[in-house]
This record gives structure tokens, C-alpha cells and sequence, in this order.
């Protein structure tokens, strides 16, 4: 699955730093979280404050790591990064706290997957600005507060059903990203090949902003794909030559690759359409739950192509047309 071109989960390939825009300026769509951190930032630094503390959620490859580090540099202090899974112990976060400059953003991704028992020491870390340790053991073991500089905390999430109320309720600054539309995906493609230094034309761009599933990540990366193709080539990469080059790629019209057209093949063979239950999906295409619900899903769902149901998944007439097939009798057009 980590092959898959357009997986939004980061790959080793990915040659994700050099796209990164460096300044809110730069950054392009997610209009109302812009202007809101543009907002919150400016008055922090008016009052010499640290930012309060940021949570950033929304689907993989939207720019949530860009954002942090957006913000660490808009304030004009340093950043160090984590994330949930990394941090097994509750002793790393301490030190990880304790070693930071005052102001500084510490980011944590995939917060939603911290051990319960790290996540709580960043109850009072992000509330008071304090550590608990508990120092020796058994009748004579006690408790000592430390302490911490003035940070922010900048906590990323694709699931933010999965964050804790406890952890939410702390985060002062709740941030959604959704999915861009084509014309911002346009100013990405455009912006990247600018410093891919790619020759792309107005319609070669949109060609590939238009199979980017809303995802700037994925934009990057059928841009590099399509430099490849291009490799030699004197004129600029048109719609024509992208759509070739795309198609070869078996990214679709809509930006479907085989994984998608697999799930939807699924429900419509198997399951007449659905309802269908994700654990007999995941099962049927022998994929983590977590990945369908992570990655495929949301994407296919925000298209309307599916429908998340109290019974199951539910494929909708687009889907049916898009794989070229007629809806069961009874289901409606
Ligand atoms: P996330 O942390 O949400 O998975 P990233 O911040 O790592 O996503 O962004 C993935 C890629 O997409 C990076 O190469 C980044 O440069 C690019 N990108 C994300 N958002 C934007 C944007 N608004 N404008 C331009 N490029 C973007």
C-alpha cells in the first residue's frame, strides 16, 4: 500500500521540504485556518507570548506539518518535531519538554496515538506550564513539580474522533484542514513546478491539480512523476502529455488508482452496492481498517462517490458510472 502513487502518507521519496512553503503568504488555500493562526500569531507576538497551543486536524498530505512549521517560524522560534507512536515513554516527553527555549513549538503528529500514560503528563504541562515527576518508591516515593518554559504545543491528527477530550479541552487554538479544491491545487502545481524548475502549461497543471484528490501532497508527487515523463522534452508539459503520462500511472479521471477502483469494485460485485460493513471490507481486501478509514475513504466519501451509513458503506450513482456500470434495479439513480 505504500507503494500506491497516490497514498497521502508520507513516503521516503517524497521530496516533501523543498515544496514546503515557508510563510502564511506562501501557503495556498485552507483560507479561514490562515487567517485564524494569522490572527492568534500576530497578537502572541504583539504581547510577547508564546502561542497557545495549536491542534491541527484533517486528512494526511493537507499541510498540517507545513502549518507547524509555518507557525514556529511566523513567531520567530525554534521548532522541534515528534510524533504520538515515537514517544514511549513518559520520561522522553519530559526531556523532551524540558529541553525546549521559551516559546518554542514543539510538534507532536499523529497525536491521537500517544500511550495514555505519556498523554498525561502533557495535561499540566500545556495547563500550567508544569511537570509532576514522581521521585523514588513505594512509602517514601513523592512528587515534585518542575517547571517548563512558555511553549506551544502544535499537535497534528488525522482523527480527531480519536484525540481525548481531556487532551482536546487544552488546546486553545482547534485548527480543521479539508481537502482543496482544484483551482488551489492549480496554485500548488503551478508554485512546484516553479521550483522544479519544470516548464508546465496552464492546462498541463490543472490536468494534474484535477487528479490530486484535493491533497497537495499528492499534486507533488504526479508532478515529479510526470517530470519523469517529461525528461528530454523541449516544450512545455501540456494537458495532453500529462493526461498520457496519468493514465500510464493508472491514476484516473478522478484520481482513483487501482486501490480505489478495487474498493469500489467490492462493494459493487460482493455487496450489490452495499450496505457493507468496513471490518468485511477490510477483510475482503486484505487492508488494515485504519487505511481505508485513513487514507481511501475519506477521499472517495468527500467526492460523494460513497456513502458512510449506520449500516455500512453505501456506493452512490457516481461511483456506479465512473465504473462504467448500471445501478441494481430498486437503488436509485
Ligand atoms: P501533512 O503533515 O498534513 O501530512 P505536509 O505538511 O507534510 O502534510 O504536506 C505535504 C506536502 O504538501 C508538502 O510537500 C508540502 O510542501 C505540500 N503542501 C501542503 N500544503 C500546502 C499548501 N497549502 N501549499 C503548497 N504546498 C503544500
Amino acid at each position: 500500500d505504500a507503494d500506491r502513487l497516490i497514498n497521502p502518507l508520507k513516503r521516503a521519496d517524497d521530496a516533501d521540504a523543498a515544496l514546503r512553503p515557508k510563510t502564511l503568504a506562501d501557503f495556498v488555500g485552507q483560507k479561514a485556518a490562515r487567517e485564524n493562526l494569522r490572527v492568534f500569531i500576530d497578537a502572541a507576538r504583539h504581547r510577547g507570548d508564546a502561542l497557545d497551543h495549536v491542534l491541527l486536524a484533517g486528512p494526511p498530505g493537507l499541510g498540517k506539518t507545513t502549518l507547524a512549521q509555518i507557525v514556529a517560524r511566523e513567531m520567530g522560534v525554534g521548532f522541534r518535531a515528534t510524533s504520538g507512536p515515537v514517544i514511549a515513554k513518559a520520561g522522553d516527553l519530559a526531556a523532551l519538554l524540558t529541553n525546549l527555549e521559551p516559546n518554542d513549538v514543539l510538534f507532536i503528529d499523529e497525536i491521537h496515538r500517544l500511550a495514555p500514560h505519556v498523554e498525561e503528563i502533557l495535561y499540566p504541562a500545556m495547563e500550567d506550564r508544569a511537570l509532576d515527576i514522581m521521585i523514588g518508591e513505594g512509602p517514601s516515593a513523592r512528587s515534585i513539580r518542575v517547571d517548563l518554559p512558555p511553549f506551544t504545543l502544535v499537535g497534528a491528527t488525522t482523527r480527531s474522533g480519536l484525540v481525548t477530550q481531556p487532551l482536546r479541552d487544552r488546546f486553545g487554538i482547534p485548527v480543521r484542514l479539508i481537502f482543496y479544491t482544484e483551482d488551489e491545487l492549480h496554485s500548488v502545481v503551478t508554485r512546484a513546478a516553479g521550483l522544479l524548475g519544470l516548464a508546465l502549461s496552464e492546462d498541463g497543471a490543472r490536468e494534474i491539480a484535477r487528479r490530486a484528490r484535493g491533497t497537495p501532497r499528492i499534486a507533488g508527487r504526479l508532478l515529479r512523476r510526470v517530470r519523469d515523463f517529461a525528461a528530454g522534452r523541449s516544450e512545455p508539459v501540456n494537458s495532453a502529455f500529462a493526461d498520457n503520462a496519468l493514465n500510464r500511472l493508472e491514476v484516473d479521471r478522478l484520481g482513483l488508482d487501482a486501490q480505489d477502483r478495487r474498493y469500489l469494485w467490492m462493494i459493487a460485485d460482493l455487496y450489490k452496492g452495499g450496505p457493507v460493513g468496513i471490518e468485511t471490507l477490510a477483510a475482503g481486501l486484505s487492508e488494515a481498517r485504519d487505511t481505508l478509514e485513513d487514507v481511501v475513504e475519506p477521499y472517495l466519501i468527500q467526492t460523494g462517490l460513497v456513502a458512510r451509513t449506520a449500516r455500512g458503506r453505501v456506493l452512490n450513482a457516481g461511483a456506479w458510472k465512473h465504473l462504467g456500470l448500471k445501478p441494481p434495479a430498486g437503488q436509485s439513480e
